[in-house]
């Protein structure tokens, strides 16, 4: 049984190596393309973009290894990409089975499981229904009675609507994943590699899926890798890519137990005494009371070799954060104070911050921008807020009236606003937007090293731009360039 996986992105390097390094791999589909694997099923992992001449070569391998089976992953940005791509794969060959899984599906199921080019749906976690899947297909059976799967049935057209399993308990039970598989879409496999160390959140961001996910299963949502598995994964990756030198250890937010991160941080400093090349951590973190002016846990970090955390603020706006955001609590002073610790610590902190959202005025954004400026990250991760079906506030959203239709095109996704906001227009969104860098830098960071930011925020605007950008930064000169401008920030 010959499997094709297909994974999808807007912004990519180049169509032949869409992605920047192993840091942007689909980890739904590496969990279960590996799985398959395992279970002996001929497998391949295709990165399409919205190009041309990706989407000519994907139906070309389709014409020509004739896969039984596409197994699709979306969120609702990717929908339309995939469902062209296995629209176009039906009309080449009606036998073949399509099944999609992702946010999207799982968000939207109703509507999705409508659209007759895809023949089943997972919803939620797919490590074990996928591999059931295509066990039940590989017998000649018609697949049926498959937990977390909505499947179609090709004579009858009676969907058969599975229900939910429990999540996973043991996440060590999941295979290490075979990076093998991605090897040919990345660029440099030397660049910052991701290990997925936990699923799920216990925070219930209104913007976000995790409130509408941790409802597709029963038992315990949120759960980590022990650190000897984790471990393993390490052990292979410095094996096979021996390069490597930083790991992002991917997770929602690690501040929910300290004494996991305790016993982690120790299991990654034995790790690194047994290397020549000691390896570089980081991860994402929520501002908890626990962590603010927690002096041993960044000890513990820092001997474990952690040079970066990601945290978000979203907004420095209290009634936007806690009224229509819905996140954890917390308050500007904690971060600034985490911020100042983490700077004591020599490890680098990257801040996530959501502007256009719905309610929000210029005095509310104004707030995000201070609180930012009293932190000076290294670094801001700064999105537009972009609507995502299925989540409460595009529900609220849509309620009160703020968007209808289409909302923005997938390729500027985040990058553009979605709503013209009574306090906040979308012109203005816009241009606080490109000027973000200014706003939080200025006398912070040098004039050139802002006006950079502010160069390429102007290029993620423009799709063509963007394209472009893509193109000529790939020249070794530039790449050159790019680092000093990097340690120039420094
Ligand atoms: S903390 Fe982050 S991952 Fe968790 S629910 Fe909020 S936005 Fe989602």
């Amino acid at each position: 049984m010959k499997i094709f996986f297909i994974y999808s992105l807007e912004d990519y390097v180049s169509v032949e190596k869409p992605l920047s390094s192993f840091s942007a791999i689909s980890f739904g589909i590496s969990f279960i393309a590996t799985a398959c694997k395992q279970a002996g099923y001929d497998v391949s992992i295709f990165v399409a973009t919205s190009d041309r001449a990706s989407i000519s070569n994907i139906i070309e391998s389709i014409k020509n290894e004739k896969p039984q089976v596409l197994a699709f992953t979306a969120v609702t940005s990717q929908y339309y990409l995939i469902k062209s791509i296995a629209s176009i794969a039906k009309k080449i060959d009606s036998s073949v089975t399509n099944i999609l899984g992702g946010h999207h599906a799982t968000l939207n199921p109703e509507i999705t499981i409508q659209e007759t080019v895809f023949d089943a749906i997972c919803i939620g976690e797919g490590d074990q229904a996928i591999v059931s899947f295509i066990d039940q297909l590989s017998r000649g059976e018609s697949p049926e009675h498959i937990n977390n799967l909505w499947i179609r049935n090709k004579i009858s057209g009676i969907i058969d609507k599975s229900p939910q399993s429990a999540f996973i308990q043991d996440l060590d039970a999941l295979p290490l994943i075979d990076r093998s598989l991605w090897e040919k879409w990345i660029d440099n496999k030397d660049r910052m590699h991701t290990v997925l160390i936990g699923r799920g959140c216990p925070n219930k961001c209104s913007y976000c899926s995790n409130h509408a996910l941790c409802k597709t299963g029963t038992g315990k949502y949120v759960r980590f890798r022990s650190p000897e598995n984790i471990i393993k994964e390490l052990t292979l990756i410095v094996e096979n890519y021996p390069k490597v030198s930083s790991i992002h250890l991917e997770v929602e937010t690690l501040s929910v137990n300290l004494a996991y991160v305790f016993r982690l941080c120790s299991s990654l400093k034995s790790f690194n005494a047994s290397l020549a090349h000691p390896l570089y951590f980081g991860t994402n973190m929520s501002i908890t009371k626990n962590i603010v002016d927690n002096e041993d846990l960044l000890a513990a970090f820092k001997s474990a070799n952690f040079d970066f955390f990601n945290v978000g603020l979203e907004s420095g706006s209290i009634m936007i954060r806690n009224e229509v955001l819905k996140r954890p609590k917390y308050t500007n002073d904690d971060l600034v104070s985490f911020s100042s610790l983490v700077k004591k610590y020599d490890i680098q902190l990257n801040i996530f911050a959501l502007i256009g959202i719905p309610g929000e005025r210029l005095s509310d954004y104004n707030e995000t921008v201070e609180c930012i400026r009293q932190c000076n990250p290294w670094h801001v991760f700064l999105s537009i807020f972009y609507p995502y079906p299925g989540t409460d506030l595009y529900n609220s959203a849509k309620k009160q009236g703020l968007f209808t239709g289409t909302i923005v095109n997938p390729e500027m996704e985040r990058t553009r606003a979605t709503l013209d906001l009574p306090g906040f227009s979308k012109r203005q969104i816009n241009h606080e937007y490109l000027i973000f860098a200014y706003r939080v830098y200025r006398g912070q960071k040098s004039l050139p090293v802002i006006f950079a930011i502010i160069l390429r925020t102007y290029f993620s605007m423009h799709p063509w731009l963007n394209k472009f950008y893509r193109l000529v930064v790939r020249h070794p000169v530039l790449r050159l360039l790019q680092k000093k401008v990097a340690s120039m920030s420094k």
